[in-house]
């Protein structure tokens, strides 16, 4: 069994980099950031507050989150699209603080990587999850490259917001996520780090395919 962790902020090219080497490398892909989106979903369809931690626990005992063929499964309904807004965006990064949701994430990915080749993508994959990973890479790219990055995803699906809202979005994220106590988004040791801003996608895919034949063949 291989692991391969794929850490950084929103906008750092992460999920469009671990998509592709999974695809690759035969390994399967986790997109832990979409578990952390879907339980937020969960808790907006419930009415239940991104701060009580209480409700948000005895949540999480009743519902069954998993992937099929890339797609993300809350209670079998396919939520990929629906946890793809800027409500859940912040919604995320809200729910993500608490312990008893880190902990109950942290066991089910633990779980679904039993025993594979798995490239794990998110803020604590190298430095809490897996933190005896095979490769570990810390993506990163300036906040402004991030934001225009993010304003043409929002585009592709109709929704335009001013730059520097975005980029202002993506600073309140960037805060929130690596100041938190439990799990903050950080470098992990070990890892290798890439700045992508002035990278094209297939550069970045080049530099970790090398780095990941050098060390695990
Ligand atoms: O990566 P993505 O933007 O989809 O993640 C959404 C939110 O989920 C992040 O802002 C972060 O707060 C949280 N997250 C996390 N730990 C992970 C993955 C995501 O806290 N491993």
């Amino acid at each position: 069994m291989a692991v391969i962790t794929i850490d950084g902020p929103a906008g750092a090219g992460k999920s469009t980099i671990a998509k592709e080497l999974a695809k690759s490398l035969g390994f399967t892909y986790l997109d832990t950031g979409a578990m952390y989106r879907a339980v937020a979903l969960a808790a907006k369809r419930r009415g239940i507050s991104a701060d009580d931690e209480a409700a948000l626990d005895a949540m999480l005992e009743g519902i069954r989150l998993g992937f099929e063929d890339g797609r993300i499964l809350l209670d079998g309904e396919d939520v990929s699209g629906q946890i793809r807004t800027r409500q859940i965006d912040f919604m995320s990064s809200d729910v993500s603080r608490h312990p008893v949701v880190r902990r109950h994430l942290t066991r089910l990915q633990r779980a679904l990587a039993q025993g594979g080749n798995i490239v794990a993508e998110g803020r604590d994959m190298g430095t809490v999850v897996f933190p005896n990973a095979d490769v570990k890479f810390y993506l990163t790219a300036s906040p402004e490259v991030r934001a225009k990055r993010r304003q043409e995803q929002l585009a592709l699906t109709g929704v335009n917001v001013p730059f520097d809202k975005i980029l202002e979005e993506i600073k309140a994220r960037d805060r929130a996520d690596s100041s938190r106590k439990e799990a903050p988004l950080k470098r992990p040791e070990k890892s290798i780090k890439i700045d992508t801003s002035d990278l094209t996608i297939e550069e970045v895919f080049g530099m970790l395919l090398t780095q990941i034949k050098n060390l695990i063949g």
